[in-house]
């Protein structure tokens, strides 16, 4: 085990749920379409987070069943029936549809399983129907998209052939460049999981090597691994040293000789340094508090602490899988507090006694920090930003010294005005 000190707390929580990753998820696979089986609440959830959408023909929708007597589930199967029917008629492009379970009782009592399974059985040929939960009772945000993907893994075809599959959503300029390195150092054959079309799976076997993207994809991982495939184990691409240590696990597994890799990437970490440089001075020595919500906080800190000089106060993760997470737990310092779960309230208690420069949390907690003097960075940015790989590194620093930027201007327009 790392020399990190690892706890776990239970209590209320304060974080998004699953249904939140459909914002990413929808831009990723344009020919897919997600319909939340659930409520108003929901509705209104989605179509906020997503609020940048709402010129566009969305690719997501709600299917509100809370007002309806459920007595008898056959309404309720019969009501979704009609949603679906209609909307494929309406959109002939659909190629994938998800059915996304929701947390109302009157939505759990439904088998989305069996909804999928027999619609599929009616539409075969036209669309696939797959179900996965976005249910805020079982999933936080990011773990949407891993529902997401294991329920498309059955759909991939076999294969033994040799390849490298990096897995996660990323944007799709960064996943170019990344591929473009991975070819550079000798990768010849290269797929990402998700795909940008949903009908393009790639297909994976034995000879497959799966290189996660990001840290929330647990039982994705599982079941790419029940087909065969090798989970590399790695630090996740953020920053220049997290990214240059993703790409040399990759390489070692691919046994292609670490000095070509130092040689290719050296141009870029020069590059890269060279850009961290004025956030570095803005962040180095700034105590961060980091609460737990997308299950990037862990690679997050490493990188905040070993490559901008940031002191870290805690790390809270809403759930720590120890496996996948280990390269990153071996990399930060041997006193750093990891706390897995979350009681908000105690949470907060420390984060007040500890008064530190800033706090990565939801949106729900950011408002009432800031209020009280306390700056705030949302965790939500940090999955729509374009954050992953050694070229992104001062991007990623700049999004943790804006707040801080911002702090200042704020407190020197305040002297000046005293
Ligand atoms: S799934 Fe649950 S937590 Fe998420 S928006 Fe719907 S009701 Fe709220």
């Amino acid at each position: 085990m790392g020399g990190a000190t690892l706890l776990k707390e239970t209590g209320p929580r304060e974080v998004f749920c699953g249904l939140t990753s459909i914002v990413w998820l929808h831009r990723r696979m344009p020919d897919a379409f997600f319909l939340v089986v659930g409520s108003r609440t929901c509705a209104h959830l989605i179509q906020s987070a997503a609020g940048v959408m709402i010129f566009a023909e969305p690719r997501f929708g709600t299917a509100i069943l809370e007002e309806r007597d459920l007595a008898g589930l056959a309404d309720a199967h019969e009501e979704l029936d009609r949603v679906v029917k209609d909307l494929l008629a309406r959109r002939p492009e659909i190629r994938t549809l998800f059915l996304v379970g929701s947390c109302p009782s009157e939505v759990i009592k439904i088998d989305l399983a069996r909804v999928a399974e027999r619609l599929n059985g009616e539409l075969e040929g036209r669309v696939r129907v797959l179900n996965y939960s976005g249910s805020g009772i079982e999933t936080t945000f990011t773990q949407g998209e891993d529902g997401a993907l294991k329920a498309l893994v059955p759909l991939m075809p076999n294969s033994q052939e040799n390849q490298l599959l990096l897995v996660g959503t990323l944007a799709n300029p960064v996943e170019d460049r990344l591929t473009k390195l991975f070819k550079r150092i000798g990768i010849e054959k290269i797929n990402s999981f998700p795909p940008r079309q949903s009908i393009d799976l790639p297909a994976i076997g034995p000879g497959t090597k799966v290189l996660l993207t990001q840290p929330y994809l647990t039982d994705t991982a599982r079941v790419l691994k029940d087909r065969g495939a090798e989970i590399i184990k790695a630090p996740f691409p953020l920053g220049i040293e997290g990214s240059r240590l993703w790409m040399e696990a990759a390489a070692n597994s691919f046994g292609i000789n670490k000095s070509l890799v130092e040689s290719t990437l050296s141009p870029l970490i020069v590059r890269s340094r060279k850009a961290l440089e004025p956030y570095k001075e803005m962040l180095a020595g700034k105590r961060l508090f980091l609460l737990p919500e997308s299950q990037l906080e862990i690679p997050l800190a490493r990188f905040l602490h070993d490559e901008c000089g940031m002191e870290i106060v805690e790390v809270g993760v809403p759930y720590l899988n120890r496996d996948l997470m280990q390269a990153e737990l071996d990399l930060l310092p041997q006193e750093t507090v990891v706390v897995e779960g979350q009681h908000v309230e105690k949470q907060l208690d420390r984060v007040r006694e500890k008064n530190p420069d800033l706090v990565v949390c939801g949106m729900g907690l950011a408002n009432p920090l800031e209020a009280e003097g306390i700056s705030t960075k949302w965790s939500i940015e940090l999955v729509f930003s374009p954050i992953h790989g050694i070229d992104q590194a001062a991007d990623l620093a700049e999004l943790f010294s804006r707040p801080l930027h911002r702090r200042n201007l704020l407190t020197q327009k305040h002297l000046v005005q005293v």
